[in-house]
């Protein structure tokens, strides 16, 4: 066909919310005026009602993984004993940063599409009584498992280690407690649930992490989280802010504070189950049945399919950019997002579409089954008007 629209369907930068994005325009916006500092202070008392926390939370000009770092380097000291949770490529990422950083890491590791359990994290806490710090995702976005942050922040609570949560994409698909839950590091993303684009990165600070910060040793300057702290008291960063994505925030946290954050998880939840139902209906595999998060849904492609033209064809065919697999799962598996600004007509589209790519590489797909797998919950769901759905 002829006319093909753009949709930006990932988990990460995920679809943009319209206010935000126009919110951006308004960027001829100097960040030592008090103009900058209403707006920052505003989007600081927002994103902490919407993380739902009594922690001090910060902003940071960067991507997620900034944070990640951050966390680290203002946390630790040089030979540090940590416990590393991973279960794919983000986890791998964290055993990275503790490795660049010369920290003495233990790795617990989970094959691609399962969980790291919270009794290895309580096994490894045991055995190494010395442990100052635990990592791990909230949601796996490589894979699409979560994990279970409350049993295990349950267990890291009991120690004298801080509990560091990459929720990134946790943010607005799943539950998160933080403050009962023992999360001392919680970290964000502003292209993931958000719905804003990339450059922002989130952290809410428990009291027994600044504690930490008082005795961590590792180089920093950029990432100086008591320095944010204290400019930010006063309505200002650190550093020349990225006043345009804080305005789009501004917008987003709006919506968000407006819709309920509890309302964004279900919704991510639901569309996440009836992915689920729909892969089902088609014959086609989940690569993480045990543990599956509502962030992103990870698909096997048929046998013998390489994902890759699952992936091609979205974007040819009909302008949808969706995931790939990243790393070792490149080709393998194929990933249907679901955090944010996604709806079921999202969901309907993106189904109907997979089932005419797999009729195009000769799969046998009844034209439907799967639409209409989705068009049956919403119908159970929405029209009966059950609100909350367990998926
Ligand atoms: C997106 C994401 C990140 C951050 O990646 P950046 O490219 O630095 O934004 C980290 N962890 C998880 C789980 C993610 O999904």
């Amino acid at each position: 066909m002829h006319i093909k629209k753009q949709r930006l369907l990932t988990p990460g930068p995920t679809p943009l919310y319209p206010k935000a994005l126009h919110a951006m325009m308004d960027a001829d916006l100097h960040h030592r005026t008090q103009d900058f500092r209403d707006l920052y202070t505003r989007v600081l008392t927002d994103l902490k009602e919407v993380l739902g926390t009594s922690h001090d939370v910060l902003v940071l000009v960067a991507s997620g993984t900034g944070a990640m770092d951050a966390s680290v380097s203002n946390c630790f000291s040089p030979g540090d004993r940590v416990i590393v949770c991973t279960a794919g490529k983000f986890g791998e990422r964290w055993v990275e940063i503790a490795k660049a950083y010369g920290l003495n890491a233990v790795v617990l590791e989970a094959p691609y599409g399962q969980a790291v359990s919270p009794e290895a994290v309580e096994q490894a806490l045991a055995a190494n009584p010395d442990t100052k710090g635990v990592f791990v995702q909230a949601s796996e976005t490589s894979t699409g498992v979560a994990h279970d942050v409350r049993a295990m922040g349950e267990a890291v609570k009991k120690t004298g280690a801080i509990f560091v949560v990459d929720a990134i994409t946790g943010i607005g698909t799943m539950p998160l407690d933080i403050d009962g839950w023992g999360i001392d590091i919680c970290i964000g993303g502003s292209q993931k649930a958000f719905m804003i684009p990339p450059g922002l990165a989130f952290m809410a600070i428990s009291p027994k992490a600044w504690a930490f910060m008082d005795t961590a040793k590792l180089p920093r300057y950029y990432f100086s989280l008591k320095k944010e702290r204290k400019m930010a008291a006063g309505g200002e960063s650190a550093w020349t802010p990225n006043t345009a994505l804080m305005l789009a925030l501004a917008e987003a946290l709006k919506y968000i504070k407006q819709l309920t954050m509890a309302k964004l998880v279900d919704n991510a939840q639901q569309l996440a189950y009836a992915t689920r139902v729909a892969c089902g209906a088609l014959g086609l595999e989940l690569f993480a049945p045990d543990s599956p998060g509502a962030s992103v849904t990870s698909v096997k492609a048929p046998k013998g399919m390489d994902s890759g033209v699952i992936v091609k064809e979205f974007k040819s065919r009909f302008g949808s950019i969706i995931a790939n697999g990243q790393g070792s799962m490149k080709g393998q598996i194929f990933r249907i997002a679901h955090l944010g600004y996604f709806d079921y007509p999202d969901l309907f589209a993106m189904v109907a579409e997979l089932e005419l790519i797999l009729h195009a590489n000769g799969v046998p797909v009844e034209f439907g089954k799967g639409v209409a797998a989705v068009q049956r919950l919403y119908a159970e769901r929405a029209i009966a008007k059950k609100e909350t759905v367990n998926a």
